[in-house]
């Protein structure tokens, strides 16, 4: 399977890792949308949100958990920050193995909607 983000699991690709334990990996975004913005990816392949099954839901819960935790080390859990899982061409996903964008520094806006009206 040629997945970018099993890559960066095998060590076939470097990357920037800020935390792991035996069901995730966090790493730094190659292209920074925020002064932090880390993936947190699950050390199974998921290609994407709608293959989640009933028994991944810890995972998804424990993904979401070291978001926060990783929000705390850097010292801006209380400021706020922003998690985002993209899936498929609508959500904007391009990497198909799931992860959880952890944004944070900064205040975020919100995507504009001009089709709105
Ligand atoms: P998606 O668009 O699928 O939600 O997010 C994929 C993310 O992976 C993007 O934010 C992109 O910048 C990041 N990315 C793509 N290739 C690499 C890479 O080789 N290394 C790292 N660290 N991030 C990557
Ligand atoms: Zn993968």
């Amino acid at each position: 399977m040629d997945c970018l983000f099993c890559k960066v699991l095998n060590k076939e690709i470097p990357a920037d890792i800020i935390y792991e334990d035996d069901r995730v990996i966090a790493f730094n975004d190659i292209n920074p949308q925020a002064p932090t913005h880390a993936l947190i990816i699950p050390r199974r392949h998921v290609a994407t949100l709608n293959d989640i099954q009933p028994e991944d839901c810890d995972l998804v819960g424990h993904m979401v958990m070291v978001a926060g935790k990783i929000a705390e080390q850097q010292g801006f859990a209380s400021d706020g920050y922003r998690t985002v899982f993209n899936c498929n061409s609508h959500g904007g996903q391009t990497v198909y193995h799931i992860h959880l964008h952890l944004l944070g520094g900064k205040p975020m806006g919100w995507p504009p909607y001009q089709d709105k009206l």
